[in-house]
């Protein structure tokens, strides 16, 4: 055996004892797996983690915010499309929204514990719409109470909701679990509700039908921060649904008497102008309403309608090519209803 083959086998015989010794090393703490050994480490989640990257910004003394992408729920952005809210009080946290699928609530958990040890008390649900209830497990699973407002049930055995259920699945399938089912509140609002926990007090309030029959703000009162949920949408299209885009415009109207320093949307960056910023939604409903009412009275179809609109307007909006089609053609079916009950 020549000097360089025993220097090859002297080289591995020290790597495999190497390997030997690392294998013989206790676990460290984020691998060890102690089934038996300690009752208060919590099983491992039925969810893919996820390692989104998610930027905290703080709007007031107390409150902040993180900032979903302003696209269609996909793989790449594992549906974390909206925006959630928390805010720590001195005696526990309160969240506003879960985002859209519990590895992302782990996510935004994390996050806050950054910021503070204080326990996750409760989760406020701003409407029932998968990219800002998903995330609900998560909470559940470290003992938050959620809440939600009561016009949610009109939606809980819907085929709408079924079918959502469906396409996240297909989606964003691994950060969703196995066995994920449209997860509930704890507790169901049917009128306005002002609480106080540490030293912040907190005021929520059913402002839809708008952008959904349950749409609930929440308002910080020592923060002057007011989490909006879906009803302002802040640079981007905004998704219509079925919404009665009439009650809508009202919601927005009463959304801006809310005396507010900081408004936190459902997506977008929070605004410091609330009323300008409203502006932006407001247009772009009533530009639709106007337009395919129009349309309506005169007995156009849709498709020849939604071609002889000049969209340039909002165009270059995010989400414009993947919503605009589809809410126009929901507004222009509203438009027709409309003119069959005037
Ligand atoms: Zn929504």
């Amino acid at each position: 055996m020549s000097s360089n083959s025993l220097r090859v086998l002297a080289g591995l015989l020290v790597l495999g004892w190497l390997q030997l010794a690392s294998a013989a090393l206790p676990p460290t703490s984020s691998s060890a797996a102690p089934a038996a050994s300690s009752s208060s480490v919590p099983a491992p989640a039925p969810w893919q983690a996820s390692d989104m990257n998610m930027t905290v910004h703080q709007v007031g003394p107390h409150s902040y915010y993180v900032e979903g992408l302003l696209e269609e729920a996909s793989r790449a952005n594992e549906g974390f499309i909206a925006n959630a809210g928390f805010v720590i009080t001195g005696k526990g946290v309160v969240v506003f929204d879960a985002l859209g699928s519990p590895a992302l609530a782990d996510r935004l958990i994390e996050e806050i514990r950054k910021r503070t040890d204080q326990p996750i008390r409760r989760v406020i649900i701003s409407h029932y719409h998968a990219d800002h209830f998903y995330g609900i497990p998560a909470f559940r699973r470290i003992g938050a109470e959620i809440w939600a407002d009561t016009r949610a049930h009109a939606y809980l055995n819907t085929s709408a909701a079924t079918e959502r259920i469906a396409q996240r699945k297909e989606i964003i399938g691994p950060w969703l679990g196995p066995d994920f089912k449209l997860p509930l509140p704890d507790r169901w609002l049917d009128q306005p509700e002002k609480f106080v926990m540490g030293d912040v007090h907190f005021s929520l309030r059913h402002l839809g039908p708008a952008h959904s029959d349950e749409d609930l703000v929440m308002l910080v009162e020592p923060d002057g921060v007011l989490y909006s949920g879906d009803i302002v949408y802040a640079g981007r299209v905004p998704f219509i649904g079925d919404a009665d885009t009439a009650l809508w415009l009202t919601a927005i109207d009463h959304l801006l008497e809310i005396p507010a320093r900081v408004m936190v949307p459902g997506h977008g960056p929070a605004s410091l102008h609330p009323q300008e910023d409203a502006r932006m939604t407001r247009d772009y409903l009533t530009f639709l309403r106007e337009q395919m009412g129009t349309a309506v009275q005169n007995f156009e179809s849709f498709d020849q309608a939604y071609r002889e609109v000049d969209w340039t307007r909002f165009s270059n909006e995010p989400t414009f090519d993947a919503a605009n089609r589809r809410n126009a053609y929901n507004v222009f079916l509203q438009m027709e209803q409309e003119s069959l009950t005037k």
